[in-house]
């Protein structure tokens, strides 16, 4: 709540007093704090009430007037729709008067004659405080968009409902819009505000029918707690139905996540189950629809249990950092040039953990930086083994997850690690998804620009899975494209696929960097692409990550083979 004395502008007093002395007191005593109007009798007081409706904080009103005395004025306020927030004090010198007013409404008294002018300067004060608390109140209770509960007072009365009929079966709600963000950016805010309207207006229907509660928690996120329904899926059909016959031309789709009733989980917890539930229920064009079950809740438990076991995982190495080799096909035999770094998670207890399980869920949850700084470590380690150990200069490429590519001590970090291990920075290098280009692109070329400067090159991993546009492609900053592993796949049964191969190859050309091709399996697939001019080559065909130990004999093997060219 917003403290009253937070706002700046000066309140305005309206003196209803038909003695000249008594206004005179009042006005010198209030005069420092407040601007003020006055008013002789009660006529006049309801005319200068209707033309200051907005602006009055407070009215001063003594009771015994002419023409209209102060009973019926406090009648006359109390009784109108507009003026009712308006708090009154009633000045007075009788007792019975007092109690009089204050059963009309009153919310004060101040006795005549006139107390020290403290006492009455704390009294308007904290009337006035009071008043616009309890308005403050109102305002926020209520969204104003949607006419729903705001968050807090959601959970209060969630709460409430919980405690006075702990065995009623309620279940939580959680409803969003399908790519809402989409909608704010194409259609404008209007259009967005509009939609969470129109959701508003759908949502209070169902609550009306189902004596439930609901509020917009955040931007198109809505909770409903309500009596537990036997069919959702008519619900949601329902909501639906309701929002396309208003929402004209734009295609709005809604999503919904249920936590079924469960008596020992709290609500928050309840709401965040909907929620996972929500997020689920993406996708699946059937149904938008998607129950809380015991899969899921087995699924958040294993997740939970990886969190949780990430700090002990890095003290006790159990992050192997695997390698896989990128060929030059262009020269016969092909040549091994670099590799790539690929993380695996070897659990005590879970075992071998695929990067797929885990590197999303740890961007997810902010905590990417644990495991790939690890990994960093890990390969600048092993870069300069390698050369102490062989005498040669390997580069590996590192992944980047796009969060990290904006962390601002990345760059330093990244020096002092190759500078710790005396590496050039050119044999570090580091691979970037395409679609973190599309997030944020100014202020994320502006961070490769830097590192490009310090000398790392920059590889654009998953190339053709993102959506950047050509214009953007062509003042990007970067030293390496790796085609996304889809176009490869597809390379040999589908003439289109080769061509996009072909494409890609193109822009390449253009951007005068190097392709590598990620994926390949088959002879075919890699005479293919060395037939199209495709440069590197990463894959299966050649071999799985490796193992450090194991990745050595791949360069002790291409040492060998260069020394004696005929092998
Ligand atoms: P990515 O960067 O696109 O890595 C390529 C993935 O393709 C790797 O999966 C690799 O094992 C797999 N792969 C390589 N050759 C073939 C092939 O011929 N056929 C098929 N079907 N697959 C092949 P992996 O190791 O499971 O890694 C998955 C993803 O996890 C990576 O995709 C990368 O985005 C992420 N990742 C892996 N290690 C790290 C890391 O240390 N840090 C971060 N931030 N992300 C990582
Ligand atoms: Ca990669
Ligand atoms: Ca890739």
């Amino acid at each position: 709540m917003v403290p009253s004395n937070t706002i700046r502008h000066r309140r305005l007093v309206l003196v209803v007093e038909d003695q000249e002395i008594n206004q005179g007191i009042l006005e010198f005593i209030l005069e420092d704090t407040y601007d003020i109007i006055f008013a002789s009798n009660g006529v006049e007081a309801l005319k200068q009430i209707e033309a200051h409706l907005q602006r009055l904080s407070i009215i001063l009103l003594d009771l015994i007037m002419p023409v209209m005395d102060g009973f019926e004025v406090l009648e006359r306020v109390r009784n109108s729709d507009d003026m009712r927030h308006i708090p009154i004090i009633v000045l007075t010198s009788e007792k019975e008067a007092e109690l009089r007013a204050l059963q009309l409404g009153a919310a004060d008294f101040i006795t005549k004659p006139f107390d020290a002018h403290e006492v009455i300067l704390a009294r308007v004060a904290r009337i006035i405080e009071l008043s616009e608390g309890r308005r403050l109140i109102q305002a926020t209770e209520f969204d104003s968009i949607t006419g729903l509960l705001t968050r807090g007072f959601f959970f209060e009365y969630a709460g409430q409902m919980r405690h006075f009929d702990p065995k009623r079966k309620m279940d939580a709600l959680v409803l969003d819009i399908d790519r809402f963000r989409s909608i704010n950016e194409m259609h404008g805010w209007e259009s967005g505000n509009r939609t969470l309207a129109l959701m508003g207006d759908a949502i209070r229907s169902l609550l009306d029918k189902t004596e439930g509660i609901g509020s917009r928690i955040e931007a198109d996120q809505f909770y409903v707690y309500l009596p537990q329904q036997k069919n959702y899926l008519k619900i949601l059909d329902t909501l639906q139905d309701q929002i396309d016959a208003l929402s004209n031309r734009i295609s709005i789709r809604v999503r919904m996540g249920v936590c079924p009733w469960m008596p020992k989980t709290d609500l928050h917890t309840m709401f965040e189950r909907a929620k996972t539930a929500c997020g689920m229920a993406r996708g699946s064009y059937k149904s938008n629809l998607m129950i809380y079950n015991d899969a899921i809740h087995e699924r958040e438990l294993y997740y939970q249990r990886l969190l949780n076991d990430l700090w002990h995982a890095v003290e006790d190495h159990q992050f192997k950092v695997y390698y896989q080799p990128k060929y030059n096909v262009q020269v016969s035999p092909p040549e091994l040039s670099s590799a790539e770094a690929l993380v695996r998670w070897v659990h005590p207890e879970l075992g071998m953990i695929s990067p797929g399980d885990f590197i999303p869920l740890f961007e997810r949850s902010g905590l990417i930086h644990v495991v790939d700084r690890y990994v960093w470590n890990e390969v600048a380690q092993q870069i300069a083994r390698w050369r102490d150990k062989l005498g040669v200069e390997f580069p590996v490429s590192v992944n980047l997850s796009r969060i990290e590519i904006l962390d601002p001590s990345l760059e330093s970090e990244l020096n002092e690690l190759v500078s710790a291990n005396h590496l050039a920075p050119k044999q570090f290098k580091l691979e970037v998804t395409e679609s973190a280009y599309t997030d944020d692109a100014d202020q994320l070329i502006e961070s490769i620009n830097k590192l490009r400067a310090d000398g790392f090159e920059i590889e654009m991993d998953d190339f053709g899975s993102g959506y950047s546009s050509l214009n953007m492609i062509s003042s990007l900053p970067i030293d390496v494209l790796k085609m996304d592993m889809k176009f490869i796949r597809d390379i040999k049964a589908d003439r289109k696929a080769f061509h996009m191969v072909e494409v890609v190859l193109d822009i390449a050309r253009y951007l005068g960097v190097p392709v590598v091709a990620e994926g390949v399996e088959t002879d075919e697939q890699l005479e293919l692409l060395q037939g199209a001019g495709c440069e590197l080559v990463q894959g299966y065909y050649f071999s799985r990550p490796l193992p450090a130990s194991e990745f050595e004999k791949l360069i002790i093997k291409d040492i060998e083979q260069h020394k004696n060219p005929s092998k």
